[in-house]
């Protein structure tokens, strides 16, 4: 190993290594319009977009804000869904180009919360880069791949570029990439800062109220209403929006085969003498990006380390008995030894020129995955008026505020501007328990 390790036993996250405002819990019963289960982006946007339409709004969060997959990812912000050549090919050209743009519409929304709640996140607009790496047998191909995506992209108006060797090893500090499709309008946050100041933002409007330490048990009809079971009281409202990623399937078993559990691992070194790159970088195995620091100097966040299938990063839903698995709660956030391990070799491959820098947070992320890659937004249980967002497949900031614009306009039974927009394709390729989505070889119980 080049790197030496401190490893943080409970496996803090960079992002949260912060102070963070807090929320009282719950202890008394309540009754409201909406509640949303969990204070991650999707549940705080949610929260945000339901209370503009006059709503009064519950956000339970079993933990703290952002402990979920909000905090503890790469940060980027892009709407790249794999090849834009192969999926019109797929499904059309048109499809392509709306979804495309239905991920600037949430960039753009991102930036609107950044500047209304004056949200301090280091936010920048440096690129994104998918990379080709010379050990990968058939990486010509790709680039061929590359450069099909990425005039099909410039002809429909989009920003699009194939980097050769020069120019992606100047922009991501490593000598091995040897191409790279180039997003650069794509941008970058500070994850942590980003939700801790959309909570704050939100909670100092009227109509939303936070609890953190809350966990939701049970969620059940009532005659014309829906109760939500917490251990500190019972909330009653008229519909329940459930934001909790991979732990959606806990209280809608129906979408497990569609939602699956997968837990993503990184580091981040401690600040080093120069800036070790300038931008999100991502390719098979490896990914990275700069973090600035506030004397002006830079870490390194580095994940990946595993093949899609790894068997040690995908977690089973329930146990043989039904419950949930408690594998899910105890493991799914936490770094471990081997798949650190892994990280830290493809960290040598990329930064021969790091050796030896240390290593200070390692840490676990997860989320969920559809077989589609794309997320479900939409009604996930209607007899119990459970509505959501999920599976957001590695792109919550691409999918997230449009997820909850559209949601939102719905339970206000207004036509949001994205719903007169976009909701013929969301409903159409978003919508929830759809076959595309659902893994076929996935085990889900163990
Ligand atoms: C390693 C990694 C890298 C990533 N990189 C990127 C990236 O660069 N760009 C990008 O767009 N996306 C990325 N993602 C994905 C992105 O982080 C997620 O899509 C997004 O954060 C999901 O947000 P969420 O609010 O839906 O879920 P989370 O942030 O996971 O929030 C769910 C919340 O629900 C709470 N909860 C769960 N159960 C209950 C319950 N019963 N009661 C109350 N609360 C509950 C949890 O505590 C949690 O806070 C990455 C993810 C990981 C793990």
């Amino acid at each position: 190993m080049s790197t030496s390790a401190t490893l943080q036993p409970e496996g803090l996250p960079f992002w949260l290594d912060l102070h963070r405002p807090g929320y009282p819990s719950l202890d008394y019963d309540l009754s409201v319009d909406i509640v949303v289960i969990g204070a991650g982006i999707s549940g705080l946007k949610l929260a945000r977009c339901l209370s503009r339409y006059g709503l009064d709004v519950i956000v339970i969060e079993a933990g703290c804000v952002g402990d979920g997959a909000s905090s503890r990812n790469q940060g980027c912000i892009t709407y790249n869904v794999g090849s834009y050549g192969e999926f019109a090919k797929t499904h059309s050209r048109e499809t392509a180009r709306e979804l495309w743009r239905l991920g600037m519409e949430s960039h753009r929304c991102i930036t609107e919360q950044i500047q209304e709640y004056e949200i301090e996140c280091d936010y920048q607009v440096n690129g994104v880069f998918t990379f080709l790496r010379p050990d990968t047998p058939g990486w010509q191909d790709q680039l061929e791949s590359f450069r099909t995506d990425c005039r099909l992209l410039r002809e429909d108006g989009f920003d699009a570029k194939v980097l050769d060797a020069e120019e992606i090893q100047e922009r991501s500090g490593s000598p091995f990439p040897v191409s790279a499709f180039a997003h650069l309008e794509a941008a970058q946050f500070h994850s942590g800062k980003f939700v801790t100041g959309l909570a704050r933002g939100i909670s100092n409007q009227d109509k939303v109220r936070i609890f953190e330490n809350s966990r939701a048990q049970r969620i059940q009809r009532s005659g014309d209403t829906v109760k939500v079971q917490t251990a500190g009281g019972v909330i009653t409202a008229e519909r329940v929006f459930l934001a909790t990623n991979a732990l959606v399937p806990q209280f809608v078993p129906g979408l497990e085969y569609g939602l699956r559990a997968e837990r993503g691992q990184v580091f981040v070194t401690e600040p080093l003498p120069e800036r070790p790159c300038q931008g999100c970088c991502g390719g098979p195995l490896a990914w990275w990006r700069e973090v600035v620091e506030a004397d002006g100097r830079f870490r390194l966040l580095f994940g990946g380390g595993r093949g899609r299938d790894e068997p040690d990063s995908l977690f089973p839903q329930f146990t043989k008995d039904g419950d949930p698995h408690p594998l899910l709660d105890k493991e799914g956030f936490s770094p471990s030894a081997e798949h650190q391990h892994r990280l830290e070799t493809q960290f040598a491959i990329f930064f021969p020129h790091l050796s030896g820098v240390r290593i200070t947070h390692r840490w676990g992320g997860l989320q969920s995955f559809t077989c589609d890659d794309l997320p479900m937004i939409g009604e996930f249980d209607s007899s119990r008026r459970v509505h959501g967002i999920a599976g957001l497949s590695g792109k919550g900031n691409c999918f997230a505020d449009v997820g909850a614009e559209y949601l939102a306009g719905r339970a206000a039974g207004v036509e949001s501007d994205i719903e007169v927009r976009y909701g013929p394709l969301m409903e159409k390729m978003l919508r929830p328990g759809r076959d595309e989505a659902n893994w076929d070889s996935w085990e889900t119980t163990h």
